[in-house]
This record gives structure tokens, C-alpha cells and sequence, in this order.
């Protein structure tokens, strides 16, 4: 990979995944066009410093798999300018604002699928969380009581998730054949090289262990670069999947498939019993008489010894306790 703008960005001469040298140009203008500007100082809320207006924002199609990727790629130098200084990460205490009961919802039922999908009790079932960010999927995981280890390149995170228990390894001390489900979540659209790191999850799994990769959808903004090639008509939603520097291999569900083909992973596509079931157990007899029975019986005989009471106002001088006086 030849380097370009000072050392500040790379040239992939062929398709990340299957290495492929014959590709189509979806779009290429170089970062000092109008349109790119206009994104990179808005989007990095002018903290950006392009020193590689000549370099083009290239996206490139593979023909053999279908990838849609940026040709010109950050080098290590500009990635720690990028995430560091352009838009510094944000804290856990930022992370927690932003989720709400639905988001750990999800992750509950993430996690409830998979311990039902491999049967087992939870402290048997080991689970990776590859680049765990601060770690809110993992703690989910460690509190349904799996065995769960992670990895993360972020030294703060790190230490986070070793104060509370996390197995943190390396990507190079992650045992061979051994976890039944690896979760990654936002990470292969950010990477140089996506299937140097599959083919290594691929190993680290079981047989009959699965990876989950979670990436953006970027098929309706490359549809609509491909009717009119102009990055200005994009909306932010249609950026975010090709985004510039950022979001280098841009997958739909082909490209996503082709990846994991070429590690030798099979699409696995869960009924839809298991995907209902796992998220609450509720379509097995046990599981619904536990689920609607509990509640049902709580609500129509309260006067158990499970209660929940809540305090109230009280006038000045009223207590709850009645005396004899
Ligand atoms: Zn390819």
C-alpha cells in the first residue's frame, strides 16, 4: 500500500476482503471539494485539519465480491488525530445519558438469544465482546452470568472493564477454538484490513460457536450515488455508512456475507421461534406460565409476602406506625 498526503493516508490497491484487483469507481473528489469540506467541518465540528486536499475521497467497488470500499485510508498517524483530537471519544458517563430502557433491552435480548440458542447453563457458555468500547454489551453478558472476556485497543476503556471484572486479552491471547459466540458491534467498517481479522475470529470460535458482526447498511447511499454521483445530495443518514476516513468498507448484506464466506463462516438465520422465544422465553410452556402467570397472579393476589412500596408525602408529625399511646 503506497502512502499519500504526507504520510497521513494509504492507497488499498485491491479489495480488503477478497483481495481482488478489478473494481468500479462509485465516487472519488478530493477532500478540498466543496462537497467533502463542507462534510468534514461540520461533521468534526471544525476540529479537523486536512493537510491532503490533493488525496481523493474514493469509493471503489470490488467486482468479485461486491465490497464497496475508500481506496485512500487513514495511516495510524491520522486515526489518532481522527479519534483523539477531530472528535475526541466520548466518556461512559455520555454513553449512560444516551441509552435508555430500550437500548439495554436489546442487549438483553442479545443476550438471552444466545444462551438459549447453545442450550447450556450460562457460566458454560464463553463469550467474547470484541472491541467492547465501555463495555455495556459485556456487562450485560456477566450479568446473565456467561463467562465473558474482551478485547478493546482504547487504554481508558481498558481499565474500565478490568475494574469491574472484565477478562481482558490481547487479539493475539485469544485462545483457539474456544469461545461459542464472539460479538462484534461497529467494528469491520472501520478496519484496513476486515478479512486478516475475521479469519482470526474464525478460529477463535467453536464449531457450532457463532460470530455476530454488526455493521452500518450502506446500500441505499451507494444506490443513490450510483443514480447521481453528487456526495452534496447525500443526507447526514446516507453519509454515515460511506463515511469519509471513517466507515472505509461500507457493506450491504451481499458484501457482508462474502466476508464471512471468506473465513469459512455459514449465514446463520435463527427461526423465528428462537429469535421470539430468546428474548424472553415466553413460547415455552414453562416460560409463559413464569412470565404471564407471575404477573397475573402478583396483580390479582397482592396480598403476598412480595411487595413493592413507595414513599409518600406525609403531613408533618403523621407516622406510619400506630401506637398504643
Ligand atoms: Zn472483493
Amino acid at each position: 500500500m503506497s502512502q499519500h498526503g504526507e504520510g497521513l493516508l494509504r492507497r488499498r490497491d485491491r479489495c480488503p476482503n477478497c483481495h481482488s484487483t478489478l473494481a468500479t469507481s462509485l465516487y472519488s473528489a478530493p477532500y478540498s471539494a466543496a462537497s467533502i469540506r463542507n462534510y468534514i467541518d461540520t461533521h468534526y465540528k471544525g476540529r479537523a485539519s486536512c493537510h491532503f486536499e490533493d488525496v481523493p475521497y474514493e469509493l471503489a467497488r470490488c467486482s468479485n465480491c461486491s465490497l464497496a470500499y475508500q481506496v485512500y485510508v487513514p495511516t495510524e498517524i491520522l486515526l489518532a488525530d481522527i479519534y483523539d483530537a477531530w472528535m475526541p471519544r466520548g466518556s461512559r458517563e455520555e454513553l449512560r445519558g444516551d441509552l435508555n430502557l430500550d437500548d439495554y433491552r436489546y442487549l438483553a435480548n442479545e443476550v438471552q438469544f444466545l444462551i438459549q440458542h447453545f442450550r447450556l447453563h450460562p457460566k458454560q457458555i464463553s463469550v467474547l465482546d470484541f472491541g467492547f468500547g465501555w463495555a455495556e454489551w459485556a456487562r450485560m453478558a456477566m450479568a446473565y452470568g456467561c463467562d465473558v472476556s474482551g478485547s478493546e485497543l482504547s487504554r481508558d476503556r481498558i481499565e474500565y472493564a478490568e475494574s469491574i471484572g472484565l477478562n481482558v486479552l490481547a487479539v493475539d491471547q485469544l485462545p483457539a477454538n474456544h469461545f461459542h459466540f464472539i460479538n462484534t458491534e461497529q467494528v469491520f467498517e472501520h478496519l484496513v484490513d476486515p478479512n486478516h481479522l475475521i479469519a482470526h475470529l474464525a478460529t477463535r470460535i467453536r464449531v457450532g460457536g457463532i460470530l455476530k458482526i454488526s455493521v452500518p447498511d450502506s446500500s441505499r447511499s451507494l444506490r443513490k450515488l450510483a443514480s447521481n454521483p453528487d456526495f452534496s445530495s447525500l443526507s447526514r443518514d446516507e453519509i454515515m455508512p460511506i463515511a469519509p476516513l471513517e466507515h472505509i468498507n461500507s457493506f450491504t448484506h451481499k458484501s457482508l456475507v462474502a466476508l464471512a464466506h471468506t473465513a469459512g463462516l455459514k449465514r446463520l438465520r435463527p427461526s423465528l421461534y428462537k429469535l421470539y422465544n430468546g428474548s424472553s422465553g415466553w413460547l415455552e410452556v414453562s416460560g409463559a406460565i413464569k412470565l404471564i402467570g407471575r404477573h397475573l397472579y402478583r396483580h390479582i393476589f397482592p396480598k403476598s409476602t412480595f411487595a413493592y412500596f413507595v414513599r409518600t408525602l406525609r403531613k408533618e408529625g403523621e407516622s406510619g406506625v400506630k401506637t398504643n399511646a
